[in-house]
């Protein structure tokens, strides 16, 4: 069975990020989210295992400890881990995988699984950005602190397989499937029997 493809999608908070993750995964039915587990608190409208597994710092660290996390990484004085099980057992049974995580995460993986997709996403501009941030129900404090991380994201773009710009939703989201096309017919993804016709 041809092998499921892991795409990597990062983009500063406030980029938009969870509108193209949600776009992508209504119209491609072969694509599946992975939930990751966090120690942060819900924000409003934010249910367990479906935007994230919520847990204490002491359930996460008891999951890094047997090793449950393909990566994990601290960001904004939070823990963010990947669940290394859904990854490992829908990846085998043919799924396509889209992770929204941060840069950490992003080479950790391209290190672990070099053909793993990487996308970064960025607002058109800083100006932009900050607009999106600030219209959030947010702490200032804590909005200042993502804006700052930002900017040191945004410079590991270069890292990336792509850059997509979100300065319109829809054709970012079209971009991407265009990515995501393209990665699927790369000829090693390819079963060997597609490549030997009778
Ligand atoms: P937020 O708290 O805004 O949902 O996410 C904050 C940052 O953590 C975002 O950049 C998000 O992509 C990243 N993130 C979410 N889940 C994971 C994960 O499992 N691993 C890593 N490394 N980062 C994550």
């Amino acid at each position: 069975m041809r092998k499921g493809m892991l795409v990597v999608i990062s983009a500063p908070s406030g980029t938009g990020k969870s509108t193209i993750c949600r776009k992508l995964l209504q119209k491609h039915r072969d694509l599946k989210y992975s939930v990751s587990c966090t120690t942060r608190v819900p924000r409003p409208g934010e249910k367990h295992g479906k935007h994230y597994f919520f847990l204490s710092e002491k359930e996460f660290k008891q999951k890094i400890h047997r090793n449950e996390f393909l990566e994990w990484a601290l960001v904004h004085d939070q823990y963010y881990g990947t669940p290394r099980h859904f990854i490992d057992s829908n990846l085998k049974e043919g799924w396509n995988i889209v992770l929204a995580i941060d840069v950490q995460g992003a080479l950790s993986i391209h290190e672990k699984m070099p053909d793993a997709v990487l996308v970064f996403v960025t607002p058109p501009s800083m100006e932009t950005l900050k607009e999106r941030l600030a219209g959030r129900r947010e702490a200032a404090e804590s909005a200042a602190k993502r804006l700052a991380s930002s900017r040191g994201e945004m410079s590991a773009a270069r890292k990336y397989d792509y850059l997509v710009i979100n300065d319109e939703l829809d054709k970012a989201v079209a971009q991407i499937e265009a990515i995501l096309t393209a990665e699927g017919l790369r000829t090693f993804r390819q079963p060997v029997s597609d490549l030997t016709p009778a």
